[in-house]
């Protein structure tokens, strides 16, 4: 980025992957003409690709947390840890949790999603949410011996039952509401999840959708399915996949069907110039098929850090992001192997764990670490 001239106000809401990444370049780049302030909740980020194996206990706590004050401080960017509240588009400002505003020339949000629960009753009270990681990883780590229950069986929702399991050496169930496991992979990656799960001794409740989480007996909790069955647990994760953030209704920015931020191609607002979006937050209008996970998160990155410069300079021509037509998904089975799915490719194995743990170490070495949990 080169700026010349007035100082102008950039402001990244939440610490997702791309804007990790755009933090990372501007501590090479270090442009000057440009205030970056980076918006968290807190003073680091969780990588969730490494979340189900530090829960298996392959990774320490610190290994998965990006120090955040750390990598501000060599962008030359400031922080607010206080999070943001709201998003005024249309005045170019942020309310901060602490109260505070924050005026912008040039904002881009990052802040993910929110798990989708479809105000099912008892999920609040009884459920751990995915979101935010750090909560999630706070309370899998003590996980209570007893039944454990993992309702959404996706990728994350398949990977976490897998490692948890392998840790705890619990009885151990999935519900979900499509025919089988990993209902959006292909026939041949479904299968082979199959055979892992029944060889774990994982029942998958296929078919089924919770209506209701509620107090059961002996201690325990249950889950009333559509079907009327119940399941006891004593521990619940909620993994059913992404809804929007709750911060984008209100943003005054026009929303996709879905309730995503609306942009073009260029990750920018249809109706705010100067308002970007990446990563999971992010409603393509093109149409382009642009699935919520971190490896398109990630390829966002450069389009965005070219997209945010040129909006500041006011010189560039906006580049467009296209997304890959596919990804080589990796699920850590927590036994020291990985399920790997590619199209119709499927496959398991040692080697697998080996590639994945790899690419997110890779990932985790262009920032700085927290020394500590
Ligand atoms: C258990 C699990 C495992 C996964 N494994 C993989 C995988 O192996 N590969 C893959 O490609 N995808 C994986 N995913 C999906 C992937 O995590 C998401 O698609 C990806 O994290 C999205 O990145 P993002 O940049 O949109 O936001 P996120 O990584 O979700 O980061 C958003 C950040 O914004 C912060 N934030 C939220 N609200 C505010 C606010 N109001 N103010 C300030 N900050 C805020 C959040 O706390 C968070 O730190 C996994 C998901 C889960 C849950």
């Amino acid at each position: 980025m080169r700026h010349t001239g007035e100082v102008k106000r950039l402001v990244l809401l939440g610490p997702g992957h791309p804007h990790l990444l755009l933090l990372a370049h501007l501590a090479r780049a270090r442009p000057s003409g440009v205030e970056v302030v980076l918006v968290s909740q807190g003073p680091a980020q969780l990588y969730s690709g490494m979340l189900s194996g530090c829960l298996a206990g392959m990774y320490p706590p610190a290994a998965l947390q990006v120090d955040l004050p750390a990598l501000a401080r060599a962008a030359g960017a400031r922080l607010e840890q206080s999070g943001a509240q709201g998003l005024e588009a249309s005045a170019r400002r942020v309310r901060l949790g602490d109260g505070r505003v924050l005026d912008y020339d040039v904002a881009s949000v990052d802040v993910g999603s929110a798990p989708a629960h479809d105000e099912v009753p008892g999920v609040h009270a009884l459920a751990v949410p995915l979101k935010p990681l750090a909560g999630a990883l706070t309370r899998l780590r003590r996980l209570s011996a007893g039944p454990l229950l993992v309702v959404g069986a996706g990728a994350a929702g398949v990977e976490l039952a897998l490692c948890l399991q392998a840790r705890a050496q619990v009885p151990t169930a999935l519900v979900e509401r499509g025919p089988c496991a990993l209902p959006e992979q292909s026939a041949r990656a479904q299968r082979l999840a199959a055979r892992v799960l029944a060889r774990r001794g994982i029942a998958v409740h296929a078919g089924e959708s919770v209506a209701a989480l509620e107090p059961g007996e002996e201690g325990l909790q249950r889950a009333r399915l559509g079907s009327g069955r119940t399941l006891p647990f004593a521990t619940c994760v909620w993994a059913t996949g992404p809804r929007p953030h709750p911060l984008l209704a209100s943003c005054g920015a026009a929303l996709d069907a879905q309730g995503y931020l609306a942009v073009h191609d260029t990750l920018e607002s249809t109706s705010h110039p100067g308002l970007f979006a990446a990563g999971d937050c992010a409603g393509f209008v093109s149409g382009q098929h642009v699935p919520r996970a971190g490896v398109y998160a990630v390829r966002e990155a450069p389009v965005l850090i070219h997209n945010v410069s040129a909006r500041l300079t006011g010189t560039e021509v906006l580049r467009r992001y296209r997304a890959q037509s596919g990804y080589l998904a990796l699920l850590n089975a927590g036994d020291g192997t990985a399920l790997g799915a590619w199209r119709g490719w499927a496959a398991e194995g040692r080697v697998l764990l080996r590639l994945k743990d790899r690419i997110d170490r890779r990932f985790m070495a262009r920032f700085p670490r927290r020394s500590s949990d």
